[in-house]
């Protein structure tokens, strides 16, 4: 038995994007500042990049499911485009105060900072937690990851590629 692929679990929203609040169609899709060269770095350094994303959107009743489901495809098309490859997406569309009850859930397993993402992931693609991290923008990010048994750091802001190479010690 192998002891799994290394990944890095990449927070969508002021991690590889913007945070514009709610972001769901073309128009918000903007890249953080070396989001593609970040990932590209990690891939190259066999890291599975994984995006676990709590999308409440869905569960407010400000965009559908299935756009949420059509931006993160447009976004790792872009990505890929840059060479950038993003392994897996994960996203969770339950809140406590859902408009539409089928999202409406008090405390969803999947809603960081629970850990059902990452532990669905771990699960879904063989993945070695010790040789695996998050990079996220807030505190429910890195509790989330805590949960999950990886390391979490916190990214606050300007360029994603710095930020992993200083994190990879280079
Ligand atoms: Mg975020």
């Amino acid at each position: 038995m192998t002891s799994g692929v290394p990944a890095v679990f990449l927070d969508r929203d002021g991690v590889l994007i913007e945070d514009s609040g709610y972001p769901h169609l073309e128009e918000h899709l903007r890249f953080m500042p070396g989001a593609c060269e970040a990932v590209r770095r990690l891939n190259q350094l066999g890291y599975l990049c994984v995006v676990v994303t709590n999308q409440s959107g869905v569960a407010r009743g400000l965009f559908t499911e299935d756009q949420m489901k059509a931006f993160n495809t447009l976004l790792v098309r872009r990505m890929a485009g840059q060479q950038a490859v993003i392994g897996a997406v994960y996203a969770c569309p339950f809140h406590a105060d859902a408009l539409d009850e089928r999202y409406r859930h008090p405390d969803h397993p999947d809603r960081k900072p629970n850990p059902g993402m990452l532990l669905r992931a771990i699960a879904d693609h063989h993945i070695d937690p010790a040789r695996s991290f998050l990079i996220g923008d807030r505190p429910s990010d890195l509790e989330a990851a805590r949960r999950a048994g990886v390391p979490g750091f916190r990214f606050e802001g300007g360029d994603l590629d710095d930020f992993v190479k200083d994190l990879l010690g280079h």
